[in-house]
């Protein structure tokens, strides 16, 4: 039989009432999903055992594969297991295993073995047990009206490696597999123009699938189909669509698509950051190996850094000058950076993260990113509505994006709502 569909039961007072979050139900459907196994619900019950019970049926009979997680410890409010047990229908027995690895983890913490602890091993006859490593409640598993039942413990430590060890095998024999896909990240529009472009194209392929997900401002677009070639002429298509604003297929980060772009070169990149801190070398640094392309960067902050460190003009700092927030003085630090540093290309910003700091003309969210490669420098100005860790996290991933469109020779200038200004030659 394969395994098609599935359902993640959460069982737990604490998790219904909302004191634990409930991060086993999400991470199980990944895993099943990534086996071809859909997940087509998630519940919570609270430790109830009739609760319980009846969640346990309502799913048996719609699913091929139900999960719990939860609630199968020795104390009294941890009654999954009775609730199996009445489910089943069948006897119960100890399982003759269990008990031996439970005396023997039991003794080595010096806690006696009394009948509470005991009964963790019990299970239906016609179930069987599954060993938990770092835990002392083992599994179980086993078909209840051709449903395939695993009852797993809920600290993530103990269920994880039990998935890893004991439910994956079994997925990998039973389930279709997974299910061939594309993935699409792009950054610098809207979820909602994403959704367009991607509906656009999938509603001429119906039988594909497509997904966003949106996470620190990087759109995640998945189609899903088994024939690879069609999914792969879909995803380019959509590529081609969002043209720049598309990261490179196989990067998931505008600073893992720079860094790539760099390096495929022979480009060393220098940086000089003001509101984003020294975000945006913390972004360049985040996988190893990163010293062949990134050669450093300077945290200007304060306008004396930026003066005295980078080189800008102090005139550009002065009452009724541009300021500091100004195109100018973010071209000027992208050149100090690449001086500074002696790098091949740099990238600048700088911006006001606020909450302070915002006026009419500059209000909170204005970002200026400066880039240098060769003698060509861009700046370009950003307006970005949020709070600070928003307005940062997001200017990172321009910045980025803007140095690869500039070191790839991308004139993006059409895709963003604000245009490119080349303000000058670093010359
Ligand atoms: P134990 O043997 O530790 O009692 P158990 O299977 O009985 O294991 P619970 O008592 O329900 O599990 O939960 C124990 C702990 O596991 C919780 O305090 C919580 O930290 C974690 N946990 C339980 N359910 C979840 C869940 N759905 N998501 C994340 N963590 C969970």
């Amino acid at each position: 039989m394969a395994f098609r569909t599935c359902a993640i039961l959460s069982v737990g007072d604490e998790v219904v009432a909302g004191r634990i979050i409930d991060t086993n139900a999400p991470w199980l459907a990944s895993v099943l999903h990534s086996h071809g196994v859909k997940c087509t619900g998630m519940a919570s019950v609270s430790d109830d055992p009739q609760a319980i019970e009846q969640a346990m049926r309502q799913w048996i009979s719609r699913v091929d594969v139900l999960i719990t997680t939860g609630g199968l410890g020795p104390t009294d409010d941890d009654r999954t297991r009775v609730a199996l047990c009445a489910v089943s229908g069948d006897d119960i027995e100890r399982d003759e295993a269990a008990v031996q690895s439970l005396q023997t983890r039991l003794k080595r913490s010096r806690v006696p073995v009394g009948e509470h602890q005991l009964r963790q091993a019990d299970r239906p006859v016609s179930m069987r047990s599954v060993p938990n490593d770092n835990g002392t409640a083992p599994g179980i598993t086993g078909l209840i009206d051709g449903t395939a039942v695993w009852v797993l413990p809920g600290p993530p430590d103990e269920l994880r490696p039990m998935v890893e060890s004991h439910l994956m095998p079994a997925m990998q024999r039973n389930a279709q597999g997974p299910v061939p896909h594309e993935d699409i990240v792009a950054f610098g529009l809207a979820e909602s123009a994403a959704a367009q472009i991607m509906g656009e194209h999938l509603l001429l392929h119906a039988s594909i699938a497509g997904s966003i997900r949106v996470s620190m401002g990087l759109l995640h677009m998945r189609l899903e189909h088994p024939d690879e070639t069609r999914l792969e002429l879909e995803a380019n298509r959509i590529r081609d669509e969002l043209g720049p604003l598309a990261l490179p297929k196989g990067t998931t980060t505008p600073a893992d698509a720079v860094s790539q772009c760099a390096r495929a070169r022979g480009f060393t990149l220098a940086t000089a950051e003001s509101c984003t801190g020294g975000g945006i070398g913390a972004a360049l640094t985040h996988r190893p190996g990163a010293s062949d392309i990134f050669a450093g960067g300077v945290v200007a902050y304060a306008n004396m850094t930026k003066v005295d460190v980078l080189g800008v003009p102090k005139a550009l700092l002065e009452p009724n000058s541009p300021g500091a927030v100004s195109a100018e003085v973010a071209a000027a630090m992208a050149i100090g950076a690449r001086r500074v540093v002696q790098a091949d290309a740099a990238v600048s910003v700088t911006g006001i993260a606020g909450p302070d700091g915002g006026t009419t003309e500059k209000p909170v969210g204005t970002v200026w990113i400066g880039t240098v490669v060769g003698n060509d420098v861009r700046t370009r100005q950003l307006r970005l509505p949020g709070r600070r860790e928003r307005v940062r996290e997001w200017t990172v991933h321009a910045a980025l994006q803007s140095l690869r469109w500039h070191v790839e020779g991308i004139d993006a200038t059409m895709h963003w709502d604000v245009p490119t200004e080349t303000v000058g030659d670093a010359s």
